[in-house]
């Protein structure tokens, strides 16, 4: 067999494995190239299953583009709330006001909008516009590099695999092949690109990807004052640029540090730690419940009804601070 039919073989089976193999999410159901876009980056942030349930909740409140583009920041920064990496909600907004109701079918467009990297990309033009693009995510890194035995151009190399004739469904088939089959301990027996794999053949499938040195975790450590007064809480907005901008928190210092309020505040308890993880942090948090006498203005913070606070995007060790403090207060 020359390389191209062999080539063309492996592509027809890769091909048949996914259309009998993929699993069925509602993004797969004839998106909307908005749906593609949203579902995208949500994937991004977590595992397929658990964005099922954000990915309908998101399309019930923000429908369409326009909706998107003219809901308020917290309503959004809200429906991402629980999904990490909040500077991506934002970037949804931001593009989504710029697009004027209709995602860009061209390259250097899309590129020119906030939050869209070179995955992004490729996976919008791929999956919403049908074009031949490749979408290069940690899944393909995987199923390219061991494939070829090579961590060299794997963009360039999943291009030259695309075929004239639907090129999306083997974009799609490969990221699909990363994630059920050619996993970090490869399921090779299953694997319908067996007969070609270099790392397999070669016993080295275990090299590639090559790994990379992870970023140190700083440990932090903070109180977190749950001021009320009454039937409100004192929060403030994380400024935009700092890892949770656009958040809203508790006041907080840090455990050696003492609180520096202009309030006349008594303490009524300490709640159990809450340990959270968020980018390179691993934080535990001390909650303390303080009374203050009255509603007394505090620099850069405000006053928030019970009512009102559901309604907030909170960072989500404080997210989870609030939950408990709410629970306490309605089973009193
Ligand atoms: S044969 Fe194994 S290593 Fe090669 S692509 Fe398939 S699952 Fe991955």
């Amino acid at each position: 067999m020359t390389i191209y039919a062999k080539m063309l073989s492996m592509i027809d089976a890769l091909k048949n494995w996914f259309l009998q193999e993929k699993r069925d999410f509602p993004w797969r159901n004839n998106p909307t190239p908005y749906e593609v876009w949203i579902s995208e980056v949500m994937l991004q942030q977590t595992q397929a299953s658990v964005v099922v349930g954000y990915f309908h909740r998101w399309m019930k409140k923000f429908p369409t583009l326009s909706a998107l583009a003219r809901a308020s920041q917290d309503e959004v920064m809200k429906a991402w709330e629980g999904l990490g990496y909040y500077s991506r909600a934002r970037n949804l907004h931001a593009a989504a006001q710029l697009m004027q109701g209709k995602v860009p079918t061209e390259r250097t467009q899309l590129e020119q909008l906030p939050g869209f990297g070179p995955y992004t990309v490729g996976a919008v033009l791929s999956f919403a516009h049908h074009q031949k693009a490749a979408a290069v995510d940690a899944n393909v890194k995987r199923v390219i590099s061991r494939l070829y035995a090579s961590e060299e151009d794997i963009t360039g190399k999943t291009e030259s695999l695309l075929p004239e004739k639907q090129p999306w469904v083997v974009m799609e088939a490969l990221i699909e092949l990363g994630a059920l089959v050619c996993q970090k301990k490869p399921r090779c027996h299953e694997c319908p690109l067996q007969k070609e794999c270099r790392a397999f053949k070669q016993g080295i499938t275990d090299l590639f990807p090559s790994k990379k040195k992870m970023a140190p975790i700083t440990k932090l450590e903070r109180r977190v004052a749950v001021i009320g007064s009454r039937g409100a809480y004192l929060v403030r907005q994380e400024e935009v640029g700092k890892v949770m901008g656009g958040l809203f928190l508790f006041p907080y210092v840090e455990k050696k540090d003492d609180w520096d309020f202009p309030l006349e505040m008594k303490f009524i308890t300490h709640l159990p730690p809450i340990e959270h993880g968020f980018t390179r942090y691993r934080a535990i948090l001390f909650p303390e419940v303080w009374q203050a006498k009255n509603q007394q203005e505090v620099e850069g913070h405000r006053w928030v009804s019970k009512l009102e606070i559901k309604d907030l995007p909170f960072a989500s060790g404080h997210r989870q601070i609030l939950q408990k403090v709410l629970h306490a207060s309605t089973a009193h």
